[in-house]
């Protein structure tokens, strides 16, 4: 089979490889179709979390490894000790690997911050490749009437879900979101979905303008002096940050009134200054979010019952296998604003 594998900095290589075998709880995918994340883009331009010289806390793993933790496909073969999935059923799954152990695992139900966490594609081998192999607790079976291409959607969407369902929901609020990348838009739609009251989405640049208008969501695009203007203007209940640098950080909380909620999503390069006497004084609070827990079965449900609206627009570029680099990951780098998902095909159809 065709797998990506990452080997280095700016060095993936489309290898023709044995297909991957199951072992004691694992069930083998067909991918179907597959989403490039911000993670991704992370490691290409890195390495950031894809270990290197020591190996993986959980997995034992140092690249190269292959890439890719978003994607549909069947079910081709699950392990002997593996009930409930049949071939051909149709599936997505949570990129977590998890040690089903520590006080996170176990106690408080929260795998997304095990001790030991691990990502598919990042921590082991993952799913930019004809078939991959996963522990059978990541699985979600795709409801019937959704198609296996919008679906690659749920995985990223499941991160903007699991930031509200932390914020004890959304409904009523006004709400800021700094940053109209894929995680800046599935905050965006959870709360849409969620019934807040005025969802604002601050970005760079006009693409995504018509997107979240047509959405029911205001836009401001903050590369203009007027957007800029629009922004310091801004009052939240709860503003989420999902860009990662101290100058969005800084707007989204200057946008707080007292008693308001700070959603972090973003990921930091530079430790960001932090004014905690803005905190103290007005009540406000700090919320963090990582990935998910179970909240892909509920962007699945929500999908099915049509809560959203339009996915196929946040489908910006569709590539094949052997353009994950130039039409992929280097076309991101150039335009990273044009884009919200850019999907590969694998043996997906249209
Ligand atoms: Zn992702
Ligand atoms: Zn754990």
């Amino acid at each position: 089979m065709k797998a990506a594998y990452w080997h280095g900095h700016k060095d993936i290589r489309i290898r023709e490889v044995p297909e991957p075998e199951t072992t004691p709880g694992t069930v083998k995918i067909r991918v179907a179709w597959a989403g490039i994340c911000g993670t991704d883009r992370h490691e290409y331009t890195g390495p950031n979390f894809i270990p290197t010289t020591k190996p993986h806390r959980l997995t034992g793993r140092t690249a190269p490894l292959v890439m890719g933790h978003e994607y549909t496909g069947e079910v081709v073969e699950a392990a002997p000790d593996v009930r409930g999935w049949e071939p051909g059923t149709r599936v997505t799954a949570s990129g977590t690997l998890c040690c089903r152990e520590c006080p996170a695992c176990v106690g408080k139900k929260r795998p997304n911050v095990c001790e030991k966490l691990g990502f598919t594609g990042v921590s082991t081998d993952g799913a930019f490749a004809d078939y991959v192999v996963v522990p059978a607790y990541q699985l979600y079976e795709v409801p019937e009437g959704l198609d296996l291409r919008t679906t690659v959607l749920a995985e990223p969407l499941a991160c903007g879900q699991h930031a509200v369902n932390l914020l004890g929901g959304v409904a009523g609020e006004r709400v800021l979101i700094n940053g109209s990348g894929i995680i800046g838009l599935s905050a965006f739609l959870a709360c849409r979905v969620g019934g807040a009251r005025d969802v604002t989405v601050a970005g760079w640049g006009a693409e995504k303008r018509s997107y979240v208008e047509r959405q029911g969501g205001r836009y401001i695009d903050v590369s203009t002096d007027e957007g800029a203007k629009r922004l310091a203007g801004q009052r939240a209940d709860v503003a989420f940050e999902c860009v990662g640098l101290e100058g969005t950080l800084r707007s989204a909380i200057d946008a707080l009134v007292p008693t308001g909620k700070l959603m972090v999503m973003g990921v930091f390069a530079q430790e960001p200054h932090f004014p905690m006497n803005f905190f103290q004084e007005g009540e406000r609070t700090l919320y963090t979010s990582q990935a998910y827990n179970e909240e892909i079965g509920e962007v699945l449900s929500q999908m099915a019952e049509g809560r959203y609206a339009d996915l196929e627009s946040l489908i910006t570029a569709e590539i094949g296998l052997d353009d994950l680099v130039g039409k992929g990951f280097e076309e991101l780098e150039r335009n990273a604003a044009k884009h919200a998902k850019v999907i590969i095909r694998l043996s997906g159809k249209r």
